[in-house]
């Protein structure tokens, strides 16, 4: 017993990239602590699921994961499951009864405790690691790189204070909790000299960094700390609040030179009301404002923003004042969600809850309005020459997919490279620069000029 081998460890990460933090912290300390990592269940002693759970769709998708792994355990494939993340937090020692056969559960913010958990679970102990309070992510824990490999998330804080009524984060997540300026710089000097090609900043609200700081910080100081290393790849900032970004932040955006001019911004609503009743501040002329302040601090910079459509008391009219604001503001990226009660959201309980149905239709019907702005910004950029980030090839084919400066991973589109005669290749995971010789609604089409 005391020389066997140490059990092969797969995990599946569900989720935000939040979460992928959390799941590489985790198997960044089994890899410290001998555990053979392998990437497919089929080859793993024991599975570990990271869950997400803020909405319903995730939870669903998370219990069939969860039902999944449990079978190929009975099935004898597996020695034992642990299911980590937002499930077992949102509902507690309560799905440790609904799952019986799932050995292990680790809460949020008790991740750092998971050589502890598969220790528990080899010896089929059935234990649940509660989350801890004031568990912040540092520099000196181990990641597993599970993302691309020329790609990395920096994650700057935990958790949100806000709280919009229909959100269940806080509740999962707890309240916001900055990382210290000099831990995350470690970091960040870290993942350069790695040779990362992008490292995309992220919390549940990157803008409230700092204001729990003692003295008081903002984004606009962390970024003016990190601006000074030197990096010849891309810097990317997600998950903004309106109420966060000012100019201050813009300058100190404009200033850091591995910055792209690229912001992530949603907005939810245009409609004061509408935003009244989901907690958020703004409305569509503070927001237009806002918009043409970003644009002139930083002319090329893409904007993506959320709308959610169906809101309990979204009349016509509110919907229409949102798809005449999306048709005004031309963002570059637009999501929109059709809203879905969640149990114990104040939004839940509203009165005038709206039809699916209506819901989807105004989804559908925004969508279509994104398409021909889209469709706009892209024919403009036809001849225009950029630096892009190959990501993979089409096979048996002479055609690359990349992402532009405008282009997040996951949730925005490609630019699809084709090559020149000379045979010139370009590298997957770096960059190389072409012309648009192509628009489409979402994607470009482009040549290459030089790798
Ligand atoms: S800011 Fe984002 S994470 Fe925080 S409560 Fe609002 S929607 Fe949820």
């Amino acid at each position: 017993m005391r020389n066997s081998p140490k059990p092969k460890i797969a995990l599946i990460s569900l989720g935000c990239p939040k979460n992928l933090v959390d799941s590489e912290v985790m198997l960044g300390l089994l890899d410290q602590a001998g555990y053979p990592i392998v990437e497919d269940v089929t080859d793993a002693d024991i599975a570990i699921l990271n869950t997400c759970a803020f909405i319903e769709p995730a939870q669903e998708e998370a219990i069939e994961a969860l039902l999944d792994l449990a079978e190929i355990k009975s099935a004898g494939d597996l020695r034992a499951v642990i299911c980590a993340g937002c499930l077992p937090q949102r509902y507690g020692r309560e799905l440790a009864d609904e799952f019986p056969e799932i050995a292990v559960f680790v809460q949020v913010g008790a991740e750092p405790r998971i050589v502890e958990a598969v220790q528990a679970a080899s010896a089929g102990r059935h234990t649940f690691f509660e989350s801890s309070t004031g568990y912040a992510l540092t520099c000196d824990l181990p990641r597993w790189r599970s993302a691309p490999q020329w790609l990395s998330y920096l994650r700057i804080a935990e958790g949100c204070d806000h709280r919009c009524t229909f959100c269940t984060v806080p509740a999962i997540r707890g309240t916001h909790l900055s990382r210290e300026p000099q831990d995350i710089l470690k970091e960040y000097e870290q993942m350069v000299g790695e040779g990362l090609r992008e490292i995309i900043v992220i919390a549940q609200d990157t803008t409230a960094y700092g204001h729990d700081l003692a003295p008081r910080k903002s984004l606009a100081d962390l970024l003016r700390v990190l601006a000074p290393v030197a990096f010849d790849g891309w810097v990317r900032l997600m998950y903004t609040h309106p109420g966060g970004v000012d100019e201050d932040l813009l300058n100190a955006m404009a200033d850091l030179p591995a910055m792209v001019p690229y912001l992530d911004l949603p907005l939810q609503h245009a409609s004061s009301r509408i935003l009244r009743a989901m907690g958020r501040p703004g409305d569509a002329e503070e927001y237009l404002h806002l918009l043409e302040t970003t644009r002139r601090i930083m002319p090329d910079l893409a904007i993506r923003t959320t709308f959610i459509v169906g809101f309990p008391g979204e009349t016509d009219e509110d919907f229409q004042l949102l798809l005449d604001f999306a048709a005004e503001a031309r963002f570059d990226r637009l999501s929109a969600f059709a809203y879905s009660p969640e149990a114990g959201t104040v939004a839940a309980e509203m009165p005038d809850q709206v039809e699916l149905r209506e819901a989807l239709d105004r989804m559908e019907a925004l969508m279509r309005c994104q398409e021909g702005v889209s469709l706009q910004k892209n024919t403009a950029l036809v001849g225009k020459r950029m630096r892009v980030l190959v990501e993979r090839k089409a096979p048996e084919r002479e055609l690359w997919f990349a992402r532009s400066y405008r282009d997040a991973p996951e949730v925005d589109c490609e630019v699809k490279v084709e090559t020149t005669t000379d045979g010139c290749q370009p590298g997957i995971g770096s960059f190389c620069e072409v012309e648009i010789t192509g628009a489409e609604i979402h994607d470009l089409n482009a040549r290459l000029l030089g790798t």
